[in-house]
């Protein structure tokens, strides 16, 4: 029988476990996992009990205040996840926690206190505050803590009622808010006018010329262009129309607005045809044989990595891995990068297991967050679907933890704290939990493929794609479909003929031919790295940091390049070092200047663009990719966010504008980041009978990121990056910290850097281990964010994280495994 608990506080900055006495009339409910509040200097906080204890660790415990739930809010694997991510990446547990936890749990969390009192009640014994609360409680019936603590400001209230309830004159019980199960409403926008009468209609929307005026029209044509009633916020995202507007519109019988209902789940209700459950093609077949043998054994625990070419069917076998856990009774968590979290990705999963599958995503409110939460730790629906938060579902079995696209820089948490990557979590968490994990990609990244192999995973292999729009024969399988050819253009040649376009020769004929045969093509732009890197036109060089290999960054105020892991500086040389060459420049150029030539070649083309700024608005996303699918436009332009997994049967042409951009970032993982978007970007060609290719235009034909890329090799690209890596030392030969000091003021930076630099030189000086290095202080790439300085200190070394054990970084953001030292 345990008396006491250590808990973790939800108090910011506070990384310590405190050890409390369990009152004695909630003993036998109090359990690992559940929230509690507990008295905290002169404070009541709320905190998650880590664990029970016979006996604590001071002499001197002060007792918990409340339990705010009968129900644990974690899971015991939970916890120790909670606690694996505290210990692997410095950052207190009670972040973990409330990572895991939706927001405001704790503030919607109460207890209801009842009045259980006898017939002869006598109240002569009772002190004034008792009495006042027995009378309180008379007149107005059970109340929550909240409510009383109204009614009771700056008494000890709770002292009192505890009293009454071990008299057993009031009972008490923890509340949360029950989950909304009631249906939730969309507002509808319909054209009520037939499109001859739009002209007209153009004419009413209020006084000519205003801005209103034009957003009103805005609202009429996309409506008109829908020829269906369309969700209001996508009616404001097409037109930049306020509720105002549409109101007013209204008035003017033009347009109608109704409510519809909708289900909280956001893809029930919708037409979900009916999912065929194909045979499966030999490579699945091999692949799917492992799997089932795998979760009959309830033996050996160890990830499976399945490196499948975009198309292969790697999401079938998640769909049966599925559908073996269900008949287990257990629970399946799917994570994709939030950008593939498109209705067509959560449709595939719907359409095979309807009515059990959960969406978590980021647009989600507070509430419908909280209702989630609480139908899976109900297990309402077996299924969670979600960006990497998803994998704190709270389900009560976990089966399998799939992540799809794992290689994707969106399973790592580096914006915000607790950083974590979502990766090693599912591996951790896959461990506590008895659970499968399959982490899937057609172009997993060198480090988890190395360590895939030095700790033997089971590697599933799919090299072919799946011929599955307009199948050859019903019932017959065909996992013949070509990868699209890619050809390399060399951006020199076309400069030394003459053709200063963004578009050679070859990627304009290709236009041209889609937009004669009425296809559709992607021209795919890589925003990073834009406008800062220098490279020779006339060689293509570009300049390098000698003793990381990084390019160096371009400064123009000072005309000076800088080497921003390692602090190297030159100026920038007038003729290129490689080839005498004059023309040394920087590079830059952007989707909107693509659109413009575009339009200047083709003016009749229908041209739709893609990027951070058009995509601002809510939904903007799912309306432009709804568009080009229907074959609303011809082209689309984009940044690398395109890349992802979208199967656009039309799509027979992709145009990669430059693919030197990505090339030369200053960060050691740019030559992978290269080799996975141009691989990602060529599966988005040829998904159908009309076959496909890709125009890689590029001033570095012979970058062997280029080289493989153009060649589906991925294994070559493998071995060379490798090597790469190796004599480098980078992951995953040796392991990094960054840390990184932030502060307002330029100097105070800089100074707290030097301070932590001599910090941290001390105890790698101290340590036995001699593979320890340390890089910096350095400002990073982007050197100053939203008015903060930044400077970073990159330790690296085959176990650099045992060095800071036992320390404390609070005032420092410290990452583990940086994916890069942006
Ligand atoms: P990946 O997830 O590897 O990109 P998908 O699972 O999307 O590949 O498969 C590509 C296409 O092939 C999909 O349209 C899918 O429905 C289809 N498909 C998958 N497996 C089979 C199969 N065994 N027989 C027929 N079609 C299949
Ligand atoms: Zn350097």
């Amino acid at each position: 029988m345990s008396n006491f608990v250590r808990v973790a506080v939800n108090v910011p900055g506070v990384a310590e476990l405190f050890d409390y006495a369990i009152p004695k009339e909630w003993s036998d409910r109090v359990q690992p996992g559940s929230l509690v509040e507990a008295p905290f200097g002169k404070q009541t906080v709320q905190g998650v009990v880590m664990r029970l204890l016979a006996q604590p660790d001071v002499p001197e415990t002060r007792e918990l205040v409340e339990l705010l739930d009968d129900q644990p809010v974690l899971t015991p694997s939970q916890l120790r996840l909670a606690e694996f991510l505290s210990e692997t990446y410095f950052a207190p547990v009670g972040e973990y926690l409330n990572a895991m936890l939706p927001p405001g749990l704790g503030q919607r969390a109460d207890t209801l206190y009842q009045l259980n009192l006898p017939a002869d009640f006598d109240s002569a014994s009772m002190s004034g505050l008792q009495r006042h609360l027995i009378d309180h409680l008379r007149r107005r019936g059970p109340l929550r803590g909240r409510q009383l603590e109204n009614a009771f400001r700056h008494v000890n209230w709770r002292a009192s009622i505890r009293s009454l309830s071990r008299a057993g004159l009031v009972t008490s019980r923890p509340v949360l808010p029950p989950p909304a199960v009631g249906p939730k409403y969309a507002r509808l926008a319909s054209l009520c006018i037939p499109p001859q009468a739009l002209p007209q209609a153009l004419e009413r929307a209020g006084r000519t010329g205003s801005a209103a005026f034009g957003r009103r029209q805005a609202v009429l044509r996309a409506l008109a262009d829908e020829g269906q009633p369309m969700d209001v916020s996508w009616v404001y995202a097409a037109s930049g129309a306020n509720s105002t507007d549409l109101r007013y519109l209204e008035k003017q019988g033009l347009i109608t607005l109704r409510s519809q209902q909708v289900w909280r789940d956001p893809l029930a209700g919708k037409e979900i045809p009916a999912d065929e459950i194909p045979v499966l093609t030999g490579g699945q077949q091999q692949a799917w044989d492992i799997l089932s043998a795998r979760m009959e054994s309830a033996g050996a625990f160890a990830p499976i990595l399945l490196h499948g070419v975009t198309g292969s069917g790697k999401t079938e076998l998640y769909l049966r891995l599925i559908q073996s856990v269900l008949d287990a009774k257990k629970q399946a968590i799917v994570l994709v990068p939030e950008i593939s979290l498109t209705p067509q990705t959560i449709q595939r999963f719907a359409a095979r297991f309807l009515g059990q599958v959960g969406v978590v995503h980021s647009r989600l409110s507070p509430g419908e967050r909280l209702d989630t939460w609480m139908r899976a730790r109900r297990a309402d629906f077996p299924i969670v679907i979600g960006p990497r938060s998803a994998l704190f579902t709270p389900f009560p079995q976990v089966g399998v933890i799939i992540l799809d696209e794992c290689h994707d820089d969106a399973f790592i948490q580096s914006d915000i704290p607790p950083f974590y990557s979502a990766v090693e979590a599912a591996i951790a968490y896959g461990r506590l939990c008895g659970a499968l994990v399959l982490l899937g990609s057609a172009t997993p990244g060198v480090v988890l493929y190395h360590r895939a192999k030095q700790e033997n995973w089971p590697l599933l292999e799919l090299p072919r794609r799946i011929r599955a729009h307009g199948k050859p024969e019903t019932g017959k399988v065909a996992d013949d479909l070509p990868l699209p050819d890619v050809e390399v253009v060399d951006m020199r040649t076309e400069l030394k003929s003459g053709n200063t376009s963004i578009f050679s020769r070859a990627l304009r004929d290709g236009l041209e031919e889609i937009l004669a045969r009425r296809q559709q093509a992607i021209l795919l732009l890589n925003r990073r790295g834009s406008a800062t890197y220098v490279f020779c036109r006339d060689c293509g060089y570009s300049l390098r940091c000698p003793r990381c290999d990084l390019p160096l960054t371009l400064h123009l105020r000072a005309n000076d390049l800088l080497c921003h892991t390692c602090g190297y500086r030159r100026n920038l040389p007038r003729v290129c070092p490689n080839c005498g060459g004059t023309r040394v420049k920087g590079f830059g150029t952007g989707t909107e200047k693509v659109e413009g030539e575009l339009k200047d070649v083709f003016p009749s083309a229908r041209v739709l663009r893609w990027d951070a700024d058009s995509t601002r608005a809510k939904d903007a996303q799912d309306i432009i990719l709804s568009h080009f699918r229907m074959h609303q436009a011809d082209f689309l332009i984009g940044t690398q966010m395109l890349a992802k997994g979208l199967d656009l049967p039309l799509v027979t042409l992709v145009g990669v504008v430059l693919a030197d951009a990505g090339l030369n970032f200053p960060d050691y993982s740019t030559g992978e980041r290269a080799f996975q978007l141009l691989t990602q970007v060529a599966g988005r060609a040829g998904r159908s009978e009309l076959g496909g290719r890709v125009l890689l235009q590029t001033f570095q034909p012979d970058h062997y990121a280029i080289r493989h890329a153009a060649r589906h090799d991925f294994s070559g690209f493998y071995a060379q990056e490798l090597d790469y890596r190796r004599q480098l030392n980078y992951p995953p030969f040796m392991r990094m910290i960054r840390f990184e000091v932030r502060h307002t003021d330029r100097l105070q930076a800089r100074q707290k850097a030097d301070e932590l630099h001599s910090r941290l030189k001390r105890l790698v000086e101290a340590s036995p281990d001699r593979s320890n290095i340390l890089l910096g202080p350095v400002p990073p790439y982007f050197s100053r964010r939203a008015g903060v300085y930044r400077w970073q200190i990159i330790l690296k070394g085959t176990r650099p994280a045992e060095l800071l054990k036992k320390l404390d970084w609070r005032d420092v953001r410290v990452e583990v495994d940086p994916p890069s030292l942006l």
